[in-house]
């Protein structure tokens, strides 16, 4: 089939009715829930550039191997061009979420298409996993779904490994073969998006012990398949709230779940990893699946802080303060981690390393230092908006407000901005900032900002531990050399 329409996404979403659970009723109808209808366009949207003329020929490329036209998230990448056409599909899906949806398909799909690419990494363990996942990238490819994953154990007892939990399946584990597949218990966090996507992929962070084989999975499954529970968190918008009062918080909330598998059969060709402690560990550094994703994620993240700066500016100059030394030194601050990174993520694709398969992998330590970077940058663009915007930010009236005559004369004259910016435009904006720094999405985005690929502090912590094995601190053993108490002391 190759690329879909948004309107043959809705038409695949109608047709399942998975088990979603949301504010404790089960929801019968997932594209006619409030909270999901929004996002649901949002997404149909993205599926709609890859038909038109404007974007196609960026975002799309003709698949070698079918001859139909599909994503460039499912190229695998083997030169700095192909860097450069990935980077478009991820910018552009980017562009049009103002970088608010972390997980629009694109992520997965680069997930699933590196799992794929370096398989070779399974078949010495199970060859029938490494032509699993290559069948399941074709599958995914070719009917261009959209996946969410759940890679997290649910937050019970962090000091204890899986198998040391109170109960043997509160963490997702095998509990039995069987001719048709795997039976598995127990669940997974935090799945976001989920009740709007076609299908999940499991898989783990590294960190299994011995004694947590069962644990050690790697899989994916439709989201409706029979026992498959998808819990989702409270709604931040109940779809009642006006579009114009909260332009992003009614759009692009992306709904977060934590997905319960009650004895759900895992059909043996969608297993990818199984009862295996060591490849479970190496599943990520092998496979490419940290350092491709973090390119989209990377992006993704750089529209999404250019886009906080680009609003805390606005505000600032309709209201007339960035006049101010101060306000023009915190928006300073912001334009400059906005082209931090931006340059990170260039240097990431000029120095890109091939691998002995021939796949072109962005580099790892300017994607790291992204990864490191963004989740300090994002939270101080928030917390400069809220600086700047200050009480202004709890001033805006309502599009009510704007609707009623009796008012209009007011809010024309008391919420206007500097000279030459309306009372509407002020407004606008500032509900816009809104929705970034106060409203409960704004609070979430932020959250997602620091945690979405794992906690940040351990991931620093990794990368010092790499850069200590693979670096030796030549400047330094240098400078140690040549000041040796027992070297010369030389005078001009
Ligand atoms: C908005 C949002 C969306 C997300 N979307 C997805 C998704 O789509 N799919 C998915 O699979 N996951 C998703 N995640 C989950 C994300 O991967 C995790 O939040 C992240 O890996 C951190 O794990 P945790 O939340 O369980 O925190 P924990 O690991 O429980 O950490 C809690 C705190 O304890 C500290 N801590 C815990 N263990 C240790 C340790 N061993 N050593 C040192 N410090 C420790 C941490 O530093 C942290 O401060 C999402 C998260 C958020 C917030």
């Amino acid at each position: 089939m190759g690329i879909r329409t948004g309107a043959q996404y809705i038409e695949a979403l109608k047709s399942r009715n998975p088990e979603v659970w949301l504010s404790g009723k089960k929801v019968k109808n997932i594209f006619e829930e409030p909270v999901f209808y929004q996002p649901i366009l949002q997404i149909a949207k993205l599926y709609d550039m890859q038909h038109d003329s404007k974007y196609q020929e960026d975002i799309t490329h003709i698949c070698e191997e079918t001859g139909e036209r599909i994503s460039n998230a499912f190229l695998v990448p083997k030169s700095y061009q192909d860097l450069q056409a990935r980077r478009r599909t991820f910018e552009e899906f980017a562009k049009a979420t103002f970088g608010l949806m972390g997980r629009t398909p694109d992520f997965l799909n680069v997930v699933v298409t590196s799992m794929a690419s370096n398989s070779e990494f399974l078949d010495k363990y199970n060859p029938e996993w490494g032509k699993n996942i290559r069948s399941y990238y074709k599958h995914i490819r070719d009917n261009d779904l959209f996946l969410t994953h759940a890679i997290i154990n649910p937050q019970n007892d962090r000091s204890k490994s899986s198998h040391e939990q109170q109960d043997m399946f509160t963490h997702l584990g095998a509990v039995k073969e069987t001719p048709d597949g795997l039976i598995v218990r127990g669940a997974k966090m935090l799945a976001t998006l989920a009740p709007i996507t076609d299908e999940v992929i499991v898989y783990s962070f590294p960190g299994f012990k011995p004694g947590d084989e069962r644990y050690a999975l790697a899989f994916a499954l439709p989201l409706d398949t029979p026992g498959l529970r998808v819990i989702c968190r409270e709604a931040m918008q109940d779809g009642q709230r006006s579009v114009y009062d909260h332009p992003l918080a009614s759009r692009f909330e992306e709904m977060d779940a934590v997905l319960v598998f009650n004895d759900v059969l895992v059909p043996w060709d969608r297993v990818f990893l199984y009862n295996n402690v060591e490849a479970a560990n190496l599943l990520y550094p092998k496979t490419g699946i940290a350092q491709q994703p973090a390119h989209q994620s990377g992006v993704r993240g750089l529209i999404k802080l250019q886009f906080a700066t680009e609003v805390a500016c606005k505000i600032a100059d309709s209201i007339g303060v960035d006049a101010y030394l101060n306000v023009q030194n915190d928006l300073g601050e912001l334009v400059q981690s906005v082209e931090s990174i931006r340059a990170l993520l260039r240097i990431s694709e000029y120095e890109h390393e091939v691998t002995a398969t021939g796949e072109a992998m962005p580099a790892y330590a300017p994607l790291e230092t992204i990864r490191g970077l963004l989740p300090k940058m994002y939270p101080r663009a928030i917390e400069v908006m809220q600086i700047i915007g200050a009480g202004g930010l709890l001033m805006s009236p309502t599009d009510a407000d704007f609707e009623n005559p009796e008012l209009r004369e007011d809010l024309e004259k008391y919420y206007l901005g500097r000279e030459g910016v309306s009372a509407e435009e002020r407004v606008h904006l500032f509900k816009l900032a809104w929705d970034l720094c106060g409203e409960a999405f704004g609070q979430r985005v932020l959250q997602y900002e620091r945690y979405y690929t794992g906690d940040p502090i351990r991931k620093r912590a990794i990368f010092y531990n790499n850069h200590k094995k693979q670096n030796s601190f030549e400047l330094a053993d240098e400078a140690m050399k040549i000041f040796n108490r027992k070297n010369e002391v030389t005078s001009l």
